[in-house]
């Protein structure tokens, strides 16, 4: 499998990331979030929106979800006019409520699919786990499971929870929104991460804040430090190659 982080900023802008995507890449392509900039990656990848017939959503803020009408909206004009969406409880009504303001894009279908904590389905012959993220909005952790086994935290504190749902995959790519030393909920610092993370093959670390600007290295190294778990900062564009 492969994973191509798309974006690996979130809601404030920088200039080299995009807000939050992932692309997967084993047997069919599976995008995780569509932030604003996940459709221009795509492009740089030289991937047509028509190979992107899903998209798996951990949870509904902005910086996860901007891009996804631009991205059926792509489709419809490359004549495809249908996405797959998957996403936590309110997703159909986000989905139905942006897609009623373009009565000229009514043609394109939607289809949505909401998934729950604890659940365990298939998508793009991918097995797919999840469990609640420790966040402002209902979201999701995800472990996804095809050649290989990748654990995608979305937006959550650190939790117990999201370390025992990725623990055994090769691939944690988990969210470090601040540097140590920021009081915050409903995101991660490295120090808490690094001590709450276990028996994973590699971590990568995404969805920056500006607050991190230059910092993100050593954000890195602490996590592995403590962690003792190979660890690095994802950029976007960057590749992750697993074997298997
Ligand atoms: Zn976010
Ligand atoms: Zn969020």
């Amino acid at each position: 499998m492969d994973v191509t982080l798309l974006g690996t900023g979130a809601g404030i802008p920088q200039a080299d990331r995009a807000q939050a995507s992932i692309l997967l890449h084993d047997e069919d392509l599976l995008l995780i979030d569509c932030g604003a900039g996940a459709l221009f990656r795509l492009g740089e990848l030289g991937l047509s929106p028509l190979e992107i017939e899903t998209v798996l959503l951990t949870h509904l803020h902005l910086d996860h979800v901007s891009d996804l009408l631009p991205l059926a909206k792509a489709r419809y004009l490359l004549g495809e006019p249908w996405l797959k969406v998957f996403g936590p409880a309110g997703t159909d009504q986000l989905v139905r409520s942006l897609h009623s303001l373009y009565p000229y894009l009514q043609s394109i279908k939607l289809e949505v699919t909401e998934i729950g904590a604890g659940c365990r389905f298939e998508i793009c012959g991918l097995d797919v786990r999840t469990v609640s993220a420790v966040h402002s909005v209902p979201a999701l952790c995800y472990r996804i499971e095809g050649s290989s086994t990748v654990a995608c935290s979305g937006d959550t504190e650190p939790s117990a929870g999201v370390s025992e749902l990725a623990a055994g995959s090769d691939l944690l790519v988990h969210e470090c929104s601040f540097p140590d030393g920021f009081d915050v909920t409903n995101h991660t610092t490295p120090t808490p991460l690094g001590r709450i993370v276990r028996d994973v093959g590699e971590i990568v670390l995404t969805h920056f804040y500006p607050h991190c600007r230059g910092l993100e290295d050593e954000m890195a190294r602490t996590v592995e430090g403590i962690s003792g778990i190979r660890t690095r900062a994802g950029r976007d564009l960057m590749g992750l190659k697993m074997s298997g």
